[in-house]
């Protein structure tokens, strides 16, 4: 059973990462995501179903449109097989629990926010408020099926404790703590409350744990000076996903 569950997550992952790569362009210009569908960069043609398939398309045509030859980004298929690959993942961690479909919304959301941010350097209301609604609607259900109130107590005050610290440090440094982030944390609190109180402090650890690293070494190699801004985004969603993924083995590590 978790075999198929593993299997179906990724073969779905690999199709919600191709509307992602849609979400990542259109949000941040104000397009609907709905119509009209997907067109070359290039030479503007409509992308037909067949060069539409999840990272094989862009394989087969070598990463170029078929009909003018443009250059098209591997990021569309790294989304895709990122996307495929964390809903896989999730599937394994959390087959056995009514949470799994708040978790893979939760993965989509955060892909899309990570990013746009790294593009933008902002975080669109239009993705963190119905993320935020839909991945506590669905903790809520779990918590009905599963018959787990407890969990979803735990989840809500993870997401308020997350919440208040990350809007203090916004009001100490503004500059330092974007208030987009803000605003995100609560979702991310909410989903590692629900597995535990430890889990909460480990993806919040490690989110500035990476940031500061990455910031560093950004810094030393002369990528950014040390003025730039560095979008927190991404590693907010990094350190959330590995502490989902790997929390209770690094927090048995150090003996929680
Ligand atoms: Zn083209």
């Amino acid at each position: 059973m978790t075999g198929l569950i593993v299997v179906a997550s990724a073969l779905l992952g690999l199709a919600v990462g191709s509307f992602l790569n849609v979400v990542i362009w259109r949000v941040p210009r104000h397009e609907s995501v709905v119509s009209p569908p997907s067109h070359c960069p290039g030479c503007d043609a409509e992308i037909a179903p067949r060069d539409n398939i999840p990272v094989l398309s862009w394989l087969i045509l070598r990463g170029r449109c078929r009909r003018c030859g443009v250059h098209i980004s591997a990021r569309y298929p790294l989304v895709e097989a990122g996307t495929g690959a964390l809903w896989a993942m999730l599937a394994l961690r959390f087959d056995d629990t009514w949470a799994l479909p708040a978790y893979l919304v939760l993965a989509a959301g955060l892909v899309a926010l990570s990013l746009i941010d790294l593009d933008t350097f902002l975080l669109p209301n239009r993705i963190v408020y119905p993320l935020t609604v839909v991945v506590v609607a669905l903790f809520g259900v779990a918590a009905i099926v599963g018959d787990d109130s407890a969990a979803f107590v735990r989840a809500l005050i993870g997401g308020g404790a997350t919440f208040a610290v990350f809007l203090g440090l916004h009001l100490v440094s503004p500059r330092g703590m974007g208030f987009g982030d803000v605003k995100l944390s609560f979702v991310l609190g909410v989903a590692l409350g629900w597995v535990s109180g430890p889990t909460v402090f480990l993806g919040m650890f490690l989110a500035f744990l990476l940031g500061s690293v990455v910031g560093i070494l950004l810094i030393v190699t002369k990528v950014r000076s040390r003025r730039d801004h560095v979008p927190f985004g991404p590693f907010l969603a990094a350190g959330t996903m590995l502490a989902l993924l790997l929390g209770d083995p690094l927090l048995a590590a150090v003996g929680r």
